[in-house]
């Protein structure tokens, strides 16, 4: 099925200082800068723009990083711009910038809205801030509150506010106040992750030395069903596993992604993906800045890990991104998609699950049970 619609997402690799939990690439140290780094990312639009097989028209575009929001508006003028006339950008295009409330004010604010961003991501985390310093954010909770009120009166209506769960020290009563707070902003998306403690992080080498105090598992299994239930009581639409919307505002980048449509990402290590050749392939961008930046300097696109998907790879990436919204996946998608039933392909593992009450089947639909989006890795794993 010819897909010539693609998201298109722009990585930022700059931060003000790196965040003790950050696995993501991103720097502190920016020897490139980043104006210097921002021209490359239009260079590296073009290129792409001039090597598709066809053309795609782009829906969504997203910021996001590292910290999107060291860039002045007139940089990120400059990529909508460029996404307007390469990619046919829709005029009504959902267009994000990750923020990180440290380092906004009235007046950047107000020029992303004038280039154009219709969307703001806060990347908040917690309302603590002796949980802010423990995670070695660089804002306070009354900077991030500010940064809201202030995208607000920029005209922002729509604002999403990332939190995270299972932090060092919290127990349960804390989560909770965390998401009551949020509550209180009203923002109109919420996403609240679990912390996952990365290799390499200063979180990992804590964690090694038996020096992170972190919930067990059972605390975090209840800090989940938690969110779902104090965010569902309070009219957020759980339409995935950790995020939730009030109506209408669903980020409909990230639904790109879990829908397995094409992606194109730009900017070092960003990640992309093309539905064709069938059944996809992936590539993404070195993580290091002075590759990414000596392979434009000479025309050529940075790419690497060109990655062809098998059938099989393909249709266990459908089956548990898809099952990651809770409105779950359409038997007869997965038919058409891959011109074999689910149950040819995967008919032992969906009985067990089924049996288990992790998944269960309405119709043409399977989706995730409660039980299923509090375990939903042990019942992707089957999948594999
Ligand atoms: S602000 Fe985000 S990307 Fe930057 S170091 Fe912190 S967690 Fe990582």
């Amino acid at each position: 099925m010819m897909d010539d619609t693609t998201a298109l997402y722009i990585h930022i690799p700059f931060c003000v200082r790196k965040c003790l939990y950050c696995a993501f690439t991103s720097t502190d140290d920016a020897p490139l800068g980043i104006e210097k780094y921002a021209a490359l990312l239009l260079r590296e639009m073009e290129v792409r723009a001039g090597v598709l097989a066809h053309p795609l028209g782009a829906t969504t575009l997203y910021l996001g990083g590292g910290t999107p929001s060291l860039l002045e508006p007139s940089l990120v003028g400059n990529v909508i711009e460029e996404a307007s006339r390469l990619f046919r950008l829709d005029p009504l295009a959902e267009i994000t910038l990750e923020a990180n409330p440290g380092t906004v004010t009235a007046a950047s604010l107000a020029g992303y809205r004038a280039a154009g961003v219709n969307r703001l991501s806060l990347g908040v985390q917690s309302f603590d801030d002796r949980m802010l310093a423990r995670l070695g954010r660089v804002h306070t909770a009354r900077e991030a509150r500010e940064a809201f009120a202030l995208a607000r009166r920029a005209g922002f209506d729509n604002i999403g506010i990332d939190l995270i769960h299972g932090l060092p020290g919290q127990d349960i009563n804390h989560w909770r106040e965390q998401l009551r707070e949020v509550v209180k902003l009203r923002p109109d998306h919420i996403s609240a992750y679990g912390l996952t403690v990365e290799e390499g992080t200063p979180f990992a080498r804590l964690e090694d030395q038996g020096a992170l105090m972190l919930p067990d598992e059972e605390v975090a299994a209840a800090m989940f069903e938690e969110t779902a239930e104090l965010l569902t009581a309070a009219s957020y639409d759980q339409y995935e596993i950790a995020n939730f919307a009030l109506p209408g505002c669903r980020s409909r980048h990230n639904q790109v992604y879990w829908r397995r449509g094409n992606y194109l990402g730009f900017g070092a290590g960003a990640h992309s993906f093309l539905r064709e050749p069938h059944p996809g392939i992936r590539w993404r961008n070195p993580d290091d800045l002075g590759t990414y930046g000596c392979s434009l300097a000479e025309g050529v696109l940075p790419e690497i890990d060109r990655t062809p998907l098998v059938q099989r790879d393909a249709m266990a990436e459908w089956l548990f991104l898809g099952l990651r919204m809770l409105e779950g996946v359409e038997e007869e998608r997965f038919r058409a998609e891959f011109g074999a039933s689910l149950a040819e392909v995967h008919g032992a593992a969906l009985e067990r699950l089924c049996a288990a009450g992790l998944l269960i089947r309405e119709g043409e639909h399977l989706r995730l049970t409660r039980r299923g989006v509090i375990l939903s890795n042990r019942v992707f794993g089957a999948f594999l």
